[in-house]
């Protein structure tokens, strides 16, 4: 026997069989059962919605000598050669686009049906027409002869003169809820006796965004395996995330499991699923909490500007793709930017298999620090840097990660903005200021980048200046960390990778002045026979 596909199978003949546009259908019967029928029709909507599959049935029921309820009553003789019907004449216009296509149409427009009632026109992809195609509609349209009637079907209906939309009776097709479309994939089911699970049929309804015909065409291509269908068949073969796999993203978004998270992108890596697909389905369900918490103004761990913020870095992620590059790192990187950085406290990471601190104590107690220059009066000379050294920078990253998190984060760069625009800071600082990004905070420390490198140096050398002034400006204390957007990426880096290898950062203490003093004099003397006052 051969095989037919299932969508061509289930076409709709009749009004019952079209899912989910129940209002059109309801205003297309009616028209038929008042006699009430106009010359010209518009069907707009997404592919795959039983546009043409309407159109069909309505021009059999237009032309049927007994309609039932304003259905094509399936016996009669229009019926029964419906199919072979000189009266009803389809146009696919994606291939048909000319002018002469058209101008064969009018030509024949003039002819009287042939045994129906009318001639039935169907334009598939009408928007495709070339212009010149369409003036010589709009003719037809303009004074239509009584036995004729336009159905004309569009995916694209913004690209369909308006001359002609003003002419025609216009119905907008949407997109087939899922629970109509789960309904129907399982009548096809059982009748063609494909075993499938639940979750699965629920999961190619969500594939198919709302196209009866996308969905049969994935049934009919899953059910070639000649095995039970699930969603771990669907998963493989079609190179998706599921819907649940989603979910669960987010879900690990909104209880701060970043492990988890990390985890199950690298299981999607892994699988090489199609990253576009899966950013779409996740801003897909991004923006349904988004609106979900303006409706009921409740949330978890988000908040409805988080969703935005997401939803636009997704998106923005996308024109990011490049063949060169793992998509899924982009993808981590943006997804990272909502979790609030785990501390030892608060056990957000399971089972840490060691501590890390990211510099050895014996440098950490050899540390400079600023604090020295400005406050450290004492008479023994001490060496003043000009830069600030690489472990006080190193222990200002690691101190900030340490207890970084997002709301910390949003607050310090109201704060570094209102600062940054103060009229009352010296005009060297500001222009720091200006050109600097609070990239982490915590409730102590800010690590901040320059686009300017030769400002991250200099910042480096006012940090005590830029502190004092910060205090006095908004009366708050950062210990803070400039960097230039390239080192920042590299520590960026790093701090994933330490995550991924459940490290969890410890509090190091900056070294003091005294802490300087003792180790300087100690290099010079026995420690044990001088005595620091
Ligand atoms: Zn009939």
């Amino acid at each position: 026997m051969k095989y037919k596909v299932l969508y061509r199978k289930y076409r709709p003949d009749n009004f019952d069989s079209i899912v989910g546009q129940d209002f059109i259908v309801k205003t297309l019967r009616n028209s038929i059962k008042n006699d009430n029928i106009s010359h010209a029709y518009i069907f707009s909507g997404p592919r795959g919605t039983g546009k043409t599959s309407t159109a069909k049935v309505f021009a059999k029921a237009i032309n049927c000598l007994n309609p039932v309820e304003g259905s094509p009553c399936g016996k009669c003789e229009f019926c029964t050669n419906f199919q072979e019907n000189p009266d009803i004449i389809e146009i696919d216009a994606a291939s048909n686009n000319g002018v002469d296509d058209v101008r064969t149409i009018i030509d024949n427009v003039k002819l009287t049906p042939s045994n129906g009632k009318y001639k039935v026109y169907i334009i598939d992809e009408v928007h495709m027409l070339t212009p010149s195609a369409f003036n010589a509609l709009l003719l037809t349209l303009e004074e239509p002869p009584s036995h004729t009637i336009f159905i004309m079907a569009t995916t694209n209906v913004e690209n369909v003169p308006i001359t002609i939309l003003s002419r025609c009776q216009r119905f907008d097709f949407q997109k087939i809820k899922v629970s109509d479309l789960v309904n129907r994939l399982k009548e096809i089911c059982e009748l063609e006796k494909i075993a499938i699970d639940d979750d699965a049929l629920t999961e190619i309804a969500y594939l198919s965004e709302g196209g009866l015909r996308d969905a049969l065409s994935l049934l009919d291509q899953l059910s070639k395996n000649n095995q039970k269908i699930s969603l771990n068949l669907i998963e493989e073969q079609i190179k998706t995330v599921s819907q649940r796999g989603i979910n669960e993203i987010i879900d690990t978004i909104e209880e701060n499991n970043v492990e988890k998270c990390l985890e199950l992108i690298d299981e999607y890596r892994k699988r090489a699923v199609d990253y576009k697909n899966f950013i779409k389905k996740l801003i897909d369900v991004a923006s349904k909490k988004a609106k979900n918490i303006k409706k009921t103004g409740r949330y978890k761990r988000l908040n409805y500007e988080d969703y935005k913020e997401l939803i636009f870095n997704l998106a923005d992620s996308i024109t990011k793709v490049n063949i060169n590059v793992d998509s899924f790192t982009i993808f981590e990187m943006v997804l990272l930017e909502f979790f609030d950085v785990p501390t030892v406290a608060d056990g957000a990471l399971s089972q840490p298999k060691e501590v890390i601190s990211v510099i050895p104590q014996k440098n950490v107690d050899n540390a400079l620090t600023e604090e020295k220059n400005t406050q450290n009066t004492n008479s023994i000379p001490v060496t003043v840097e000009n830069n600030v050294s690489e472990d006080l920078i190193n222990i200002r990253i690691n101190n900030c990660f340490v207890n970084a998190q997002k709301n910390y984060l949003e607050e310090a760069k109201k704060k570094i903005a209102t600062f940054a625009n103060s009229l009352n800071i010296d005009g060297k600082i500001k222009s720091i200021m200006l050109d600097s990004n609070v990239v982490v905070s915590s409730d102590t420390n800010l690590i901040l980048t320059c686009a300017n490198s030769h400002n991250v140096e200099t910042a480096n050398k006012m940090l005590s200046e830029i502190e004092t002034a910060f205090k006095k400006e908004l009366n708050y204390d950062y210990k803070m960390i400039f960097l230039t957007v390239e080192n920042w990426n590299a520590e960026r880096t790093k701090y994933i990778e330490n995550l991924k290898n459940k490290k969890v950062y410890t509090y190091i203490e900056e070294p003091t002045a005294k802490d300087e003093l003792s180790t300087e004099i100690n290099s010079v003397f026995d420690l044990s026979k001088v005595e620091i006052i």
